[in-house]
């Protein structure tokens, strides 16, 4: 057999897995990775670099691997591939020394999981549930039978592929939306957490890519049409035990937990720049849709930015470890490793806050007085993040530049065209 290639991969600020190819043994035996350029942070999801970037053709940086995020894809059956599988590994971006580079976004959750650890002693379990549309086999009615063995030997397949690379499926479901299925993981510390939903995004579309179809994470294939979600499970824990449950406190929520989670509901409209930035998240996240439809706090319910989740049976121990909260405003186009940093920044802001979150809703949030609705448009959640000073120092300049730059190069690219062409052209990225 051939010697294996691998790919030394980041993900960037529109959540493209990018990277360069070289032979396995010699990314394992050089100490700084290989090279990769400082301008890449701005290009957009549609192809060109974003006018005006603060990087020039100057600079060069260094993708080096985390050996413990390998992932095996396997040769493609189209006739060309020479049988070995792509050894993929997530990097972190370095200066040429090996220093850390500021713009790194997997860099910035490891930054934002330290600060926690340091200021409040606390660690976050994460876990992503993914939603996407498949085309390229016979579609069935929502949750049917009909429609998973419709979509074999492609779900078995991916099943496999994320087992055999350790990241532990735990759900996989024909969905409500046409072509639409939902994939979740079990939960993994915050940083395996965005790891693996960046690795799996690129298995489900391997693995469909492998069977003649195509998988697509679009946050909505259709303005009329149902809404692929990312939703983050997340829950908190303090020299390795469980601290989210106690029965005594409303709805189950610590304390603890509750005055972490008001830093989300604080900064959710700037956050939302970042975990649902592309021109059409906003539509997904109307009410109705149950993706994300009021900004508040709700016990079971899917209409709002954080839901607190069911528990079930009566155990209590499996309640102290189970017990969590879900951010329900994330999409395929954000970047997993910002959408875990900046829910960890939003934490730690809470905790230094020091103060429980309001009520936390029961029953319809519809009609309900006072409570604040998401912005509609990302014009408006960028503005919302123009106005967060506390939101903004938790970036670089120039990586907030940088964002917001690629922001509004994509807004010029799609100008003129309808809701429908605009998720179309996502579509084909996503
Ligand atoms: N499709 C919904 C979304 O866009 C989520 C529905 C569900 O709760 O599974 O977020
Ligand atoms: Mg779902």
């Amino acid at each position: 057999m051939k010697e294996p290639l691998a790919f030394a991969a980041t993900c960037d600020l529109v959540s493209i897995v990018r990277g360069r190819s070289l032979p396995l043994s010699e990314l394992l035996r050089s100490p700084y990775g290989v090279g990769w350029v400082p301008a890449n942070l701005a290009l957009t999801s549609f192809g060109p670099i974003a006018e005006p970037n603060s990087f020039s053709s100057l600079g060069d940086l260094r993708l080096i691997p985390d050996l413990s995020t390998e992932i095996l894809l396997p040769p493609i059956a189209n006739g060309i591939s020479d049988g070995s599988p792509l050894h993929l590994f997530l990097c972190n971006q370095t200066l040429p020394d090996g220093s850390p580079w500021d713009c790194c976004t997997r860099t910035h959750a490891i930054n934002a999981i330290k600060e926690l650890k340091e200021k409040h002693n606390i660690e976050i379990t994460a876990a992503f549930e993914h939603e996407f549309t498949l085309t390229g086999f016979a579609n069935g009615a929502p949750f049917s039978l009909e429609k998973l063995r419709g979509a074999e030997p492609f779900g078995s397949d991916l099943w496999h592929n994320l087992e055999a690379n350790g990241l532990e499926p735990e759900n996989w479901l024909p969905e409500y939306g046409t072509g639409q299925f939902e994939i979740t993981l079990r939960p993994k510390d915050a940083l395996r957490a965005a790891d693996n939903a960046i690795l799996l995004r690129e298995i489900v579309r391997d693995t469909a890519r492998s069977h003649g179809m195509r998988a697509s994470f679009v946050p909505l294939p259709r303005p009329d049409g149902i809404g692929n979600g990312v939703h983050v499970h997340i829950s908190l824990s303090r020299d390795g035990k469980p601290i989210t449950y106690d029965p005594k406190e409303p709805k189950n929520l610590s304390l603890i937990a509750s005055k972490a989670v008001a830093g989300i509901l604080k900064h959710a409209e700037a956050l939302l720049a970042f975990t649902a930035p592309s021109q059409i998240s906003a539509l997904r996240l109307t009410p109705h849709r149950w993706s994300s439809g009021v900004i508040a706090i709700a016990e079971h319910n899917r209409e709002a930015l954080l839901r607190i989740c069911p528990l079930v049976g009566n155990d209590e121990k499996n309640h102290i470890r189970a017990f969590n909260v879900e951010y329900r405003a994330a999409d395929a186009t954000a970047n997993p490793w910002l959408i875990i940093s900046l829910l960890i920044r939003s934490l730690t802001d809470g905790l230094d806050m020091n103060e429980a979150v309001g009520e936390i809703l029961t029953g319809e949030t519809e009609g309900l007085p006072g409570v604040r609705l998401l912005p509609t448009t990302l014009q408006d959640e960028l503005v919302y993040l123009a106005k967060n000073e506390k939101v903004k120092s938790w970036f670089p300049p120039q990586l907030l530049a940088t964002h917001i730059a690629i922001r509004e190069s994509e807004a010029r690219v799609l100008a003129g065209l309808t809701d429908a062409e605009k998720c179309e052209r996502y579509a084909n990225v996503y």
